[in-house]
């Protein structure tokens, strides 16, 4: 199937090749054409499944047609972070480069001036976070009764971030007559209920099954007692031959810990985090971006929304208190058909953490022979250069040997955490 096949207009397509999209994504063939028959839409879909594009291609093509340039904003978009409004934003003004709609994007911790200035000048399309938006229309800068498309991006994300309140109270302020698109990579009983409220005889359309993690992520676990967590992380690290890792961490004071630690042993790390000022975190994420840093140290507030192409690998140096963040965070790689990996450092402690995270996935991560192996021989607590195997070579080991080494490498973990705890 082909973008001309969903029945994209030709300045759309003209974008969507511009940007080196040869095909459309799963999500994008089911989606976009109900979307451009002006139906509402529950989308199940998690971000690297190529989302926005699902609901930003066809919602562009619906204004253009509409030909009705007015002052006032006809589509909506909610997102739970500022990351994800920017990206959303960047990508309505690249899809619609060739089109006559006008974008903004607002979100708080930015001085707000330059926002109430862009409103004045007339905008198609809001890209917002609820606080900020809320804050705009109280101050009377945005009129919101104009509004044709609402998209909630992310809404399990907006709800576990407590904007449900906030969202209620934007919707109130909408038109009745609007076509509704809802984007959740997770489907709890608040989701579904919230759905409910807000949905008119939605089409489902889901690209992966309930609360699955990628596919293309390649899992694994490597045991390790507390007090070696940040040897072994220096050690995975360093194995990769300077490859960029995104590691979470659960709470702001431990990333930026670890990112000063990192750093002294030679690695080039930025923590990432909402205590830090707009500013730092889109310094951080472009730093990381243009690849003038090797290692993002990160809290949750990372795992949704940003895109950064083909990261090869996430570490979780701290498994997450809520299972499903594990789902966002490996969503951070392996995106849009690239392969990436996903590593997880457990104590002795974090195992309960494990086990729910494993019981949300339905399979034992412990047990993913498909991941690739640490480096062996963890009992060392001194950290290597570098991995003597380079990455590219252990892709073409066998099966059985890679599945044998795995088993004989958690069997040394497993025995190294129970000594060095005791
Ligand atoms: P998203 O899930 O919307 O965050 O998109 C994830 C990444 O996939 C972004 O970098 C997009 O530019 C990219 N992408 C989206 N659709 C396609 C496509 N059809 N082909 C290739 N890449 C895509």
């Amino acid at each position: 199937m082909t973008f001309r096949d969903l029945g994209l207009m030709p300045s759309l397509l003209k974008s969507v090749s511009e940007k080196g999209f040869s095909q459309p994504s799963p999500i994008q063939q089911k989606a976009i054409p109900f979307i451009l028959e002006g139906k509402d839409l529950l989308g199940g879909a998690q971000t690297g499944t190529g989302k926005t594009a699902a609901f930003a291609l066809p919602v562009l093509q619906l204004l253009e047609k509409q030909n009705n340039r007015e002052h006032y904003p006809r589509a909506l978009v909610l997102t739970p972070t500022r990351e994800l409004a920017e990206q959303v934003h960047r990508s309505f003004i690249d899809f619609g480069s060739q089109l006559h709609q006008r974008c903004a994007a607002l979100y708080g911790g930015v001085n707000i001036n330059p926002q109430i200035q862009q409103i004045g000048h007339g905008v198609d399309v809001l890209v917002a976070c609820p606080g900020r938006l809320l804050d705009l229309v109280n101050r009377g800068h945005l009129d919101l009764s104009r509004i044709k498309f609402l998209i909630l991006d992310e809404a399990d994300r907006m709800l576990d971030m407590g904007f449900l309140h906030d969202i209620r109270k934007l919707i109130s302020l909408l038109p009745s007559q609007r076509q509704n698109l809802l984007f959740s990579a997770t489907y709890s009983d608040s989701i579904r209920k919230f759905a409910c409220n807000i949905l008119k005889q939605p089409i489902l359309v889901e690209v992966s099954k309930k609360n699955e993690a990628a596919h293309q992520v390649a899992q694994s676990v490597c045991h390790v007692a507390a007090d070696q967590k940040k040897n072994m992380l220096i050690k995975l690290i360093r194995s990769e031959h300077r490859a960029q890792a995104l590691v979470f961490t659960r709470t702001k004071h431990g990333a930026n810990k670890l990112a000063q630690h990192l750093d002294k042993q030679g690695i080039d790390a930025d923590a990432f985090h909402s205590n830090k000022s707009q500013s730092a975190r889109t310094n951080s994420l472009n730093r990381f971006k243009n690849n003038h840093i090797q290692v993002l140290v990160a809290t949750d507030i990372a795992a949704r929304g940003i895109d950064i192409e083909k990261l090869p690998w996430v570490i979780n140096f701290d498994l997450p208190n809520v299972p499903e963040d594990y789902v966002h965070r490996i969503g951070r790689t392996g995106r849009a058909g690239e392969t990436g990996r996903a590593v997880s450092l457990v104590t002795p402690d974090d195992i309960h953490l494990l086990r729910q995270v494993e019981k949300l996935l339905g399979n034992s991560i412990d047990r993913n022979n498909s991941a690739e192996p640490i480096p062996s021989d963890e009992s060392q607590t001194t950290v290597p250069p570098s991995d003597p195997i380079p990455f590219h070579h252990r892709k073409h080991r066998s099966k059985k040997n890679t599945t044998d080494r795995f088993k004989r490498r958690r069997r040394t973990t497993r025995s190294t955490a129970t000594q060095q705890s005791a």
